[in-house]
């Protein structure tokens, strides 16, 4: 099958540049099997970019996004840019392209592999086999809403505003993000809010199951509160499919869901725009880890996430959902044959470096 697929690969900072290698190889041998062969292309971002153009996300580099079928982005910042400015800062890299791509729906995974089991919590049975998917609202909501700041009130003290704002458009096109995403996994939502308490979230609630009914009858929905979501996803997580959430919770409850499965470096992401007349959509994929200075440069750090992120690209955006599957079950064999990254060691396995997990992974391909 060949395919000349544009694919903009975007290192950044710290341990980006380490794990982003490793997917190289696994681009490598696909080359080699003749499987396929993108139109690669390489940018700066984040404190790379700004050591290089001044600026943590340059026009080139949203020009280059703009022109790709696909973004695969490292992780962006580090000690060395932490004390300029906010409008400097480089976390400002992805947040650019995520708002000039319009790429509004976050897709976080949480799964537990079965190697991995026993060290990715205390209660191993609670999260065997855990495989859900948190559907996360992206570019609007309380952390964009009109007003917001702190004021000086007039007996002199201080308050901060933040408002949640969600237009009907904005929810119902997360929602068909994560309907459809049910179909193609075990065909059930939960949407999250706060109706109860907030007007955004009875929207939220009137909206999705709106679109449920019209769209996706044959999709099982379920409203949860956010709260009570919270608490479901510690005591029986494996309940869940798609969790569907606002900005707000989704951010909050994907950070538990990942610490669920106990292991930072292994967690890939996507965040996915509406797609174009022709039916293209932005996409970007990502680790759910940053860019981990306190252990970059020391070719500990676990490619897997990477890896894994790189596989979703594969199957979202390039519709190759055959090599993604390759490349899962072969980050899966390489665990359950005793591989370790120091991040999720275990006793009576080997630990190894970034670059040997790598080649391993390529041979189990
Ligand atoms: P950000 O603000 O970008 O989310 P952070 O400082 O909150 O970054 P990380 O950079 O993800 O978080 O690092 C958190 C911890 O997890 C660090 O101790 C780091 O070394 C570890 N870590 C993160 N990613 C990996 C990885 N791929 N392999 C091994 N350890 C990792
Ligand atoms: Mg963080």
């Amino acid at each position: 099958m060949a395919s000349n697929k544009k694919l903009l690969i975007l290192p950044g900072d710290g341990i980006g540049p380490e794990v982003v290698r490793e997917v190289r190889r696994v681009i490598e041998w696909m080359d080699r099997r003749r499987s396929v062969s993108f139109d690669i292309s390489e940018g700066v971002v984040g404190g790379a970019a700004l050591d290089a153009e001044g600026s943590p996300c340059p026009d080139e580099t949203v020009a280059a996004a703009r022109a790709a079928d696909a973004v695969l982005f490292g992780s962006v910042g580090g000690p060395k840019w932490d004390s300029l400015p906010f409008e400097k800062r480089p976390e400002l890299g992805v947040l650019r392209l995520r708002k000039d791509l319009g790429l509004f729906a976050n897709l976080r995974p949480a799964v537990v592999l079965d190697p991995l089991a026993d060290a990715s919590s205390l209660k191993a049975d609670l999260v065997r086999g855990l495989d859900l998917m948190i559907v996360r609202e992206s570019t609007g909501g309380i952390y964009f809403g009109e007003p917001r700041g702190i004021e000086i009130m007039a007996d002199g003290k201080r308050r901060g505003i933040d408002t949640e704002v969600y237009t009907e458009d904005e929810i119902a096109r997360v929602a068909r993000v994560a309907f459809d995403l049910a179909r193609k996994r075990r065909n059930k939502v939960t949407s999250v809010e706060k109706a109860n308490v907030m007007q955004s979230g009875r929207l939220w609630r009137a909206v999705v199951g709106e679109i449920g009914r019209a769209e996706f009858p044959d999709v099982e929905l379920e409203h949860m509160y956010a709260d009570n979501c919270a608490m479901q996803l510690c005591s029986r997580p494996k309940q869940f499919d798609v969790i569907l959430g606002s900005n707000l919770f989704g951010d909050v409850l994907s950070d538990l869901a990942a610490a669920l499965t106990g292991s930072l470096g292994m967690l890939p992401s996507a965040t996915l725009g509406a797609p174009d007349a022709s039916g293209r959509r932005h996409a970007l994929y990502e680790p759910v880890h940053g860019s981990a200075p306190d252990i970059a440069g020391k070719g500990i750090a676990n490619p897997c996430a990477q890896m894994l992120s790189f596989a979703m690209l594969l199957r979202w955006s390039f519709e190759m959902e055959e090599d993604a599957k390759l490349i899962e079950t072969a980050v899966q064999r390489v665990l359950a044959g005793g591989l370790r990254t120091a991040d999720i060691m275990q006793t009576g396995m080997a630990r190894v470096g970034t670059s040997v997990m790598g080649e391993a992974i390529v041979r189990e391909l």
